[in-house]
């Protein structure tokens, strides 16, 4: 039985009031982590007074992006030990928007990847088609590449830890959700995929959650699927109610 987890991803959204006023709001209200596992990931610069609010709650913090070296000279990057250091629990990697507008190649989420477990930060993987591939019948190609490029040169015990997120682009912040069935299509097609590369074991433990326009409205039936083991949130995250909704039906 894997165990759910919901979490938000608040992109460049919220001031510095709006995120404190949320995680003191929400910090008691989450439900226990023995059921659900309960992320928001922040802006980086609110994040150390997010992880002192949640501290001691169910309340996970994580980070949106980070640099896959623990330091250097890349001046305005955030490094993963830097996140460890600050107690930040989980680190979403390879979301669209950072391949899209940052060129964010496959290699590079690998070594974020890898980045993220050496230091004991989860890894949320995100992956998924454009609206022009699902339209060439090209999804499962393509997410079966970029599940396999940033899963590279693992051991099964660490895919384990790590987090998957479907997201097909085209329904990310467009109010479009794929349909139940067809986000559990993929999400299995993802699973066969980690099979195929590490066994049963792992693919039957790896979570994998489904991104795309979630709200409290559709997030019951997609959590009814086999294959999908919770949600990252963009929109319906931003407000306590919401937020809340979605933990509550997980
Ligand atoms: C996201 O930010 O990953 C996302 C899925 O956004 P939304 O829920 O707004 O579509």
């Amino acid at each position: 039985m894997r165990k759910p987890i919901i979490a938000g991803n608040w992109k460049m959204f919220k001031t510095f009031d709006e995120a404190v006023e949320f995680a003191e709001n929400v910090r008691e209200k989450v439900p226990s982590e023995e059921k659900v596992d309960a992320v928001i990931c922040a802006p980086a610069i609110y994040l150390p007074t997010l992880v002192d609010i949640a501290a001691e709650t169910d309340l996970a913090i994580g980070a949106q992006n980070m640099h896959f070296e623990n330091e250097g000279a890349f001046t305005g990057e955030i490094s993963p030990s830097q996140l460890a250091s600050i107690h930040v629990d989980y680190c979403i990697i390879g979301h669209s928007e950072r391949r899209e507008y940052f060129n964010e190649t496959d290699e590079a989420v690998n070594k974020k990847v890898r980045a993220a477990l050496m230091n004991g930060i989860v890894p949320i993987i995100c992956c998924g088609e454009t609206l022009e591939e699902r339209e060439s019948a090209k999804t499962e190609e393509k997410v079966a590449s970029q599940v396999t490029e940033a899963l590279e040169g693992f051991s099964p015990e660490e895919v384990k830890h790590m987090v998957i997120a479907y997201e097909p682009i085209w329904a990310i912040g467009t109010g479009k959700t794929a349909t139940a069935d067809d986000a559990n299509a993929v999400c299995g097609k993802i699973r066969e995929v980690v099979e195929g590369l590490y066994g049963e074991e792992t693919a039957s433990t790896i979570r994998i959650q489904y991104g795309g326009s979630v709200k409290p409205e559709n997030i019951e039936e997609l959590l009814s699927k086999e294959h999908i083991d919770g949600a990252l949130v963009g929109g319906a995250s931003l407000q306590a109610d919401s937020y809340l909704a979605l933990l509550n039906q997980a």
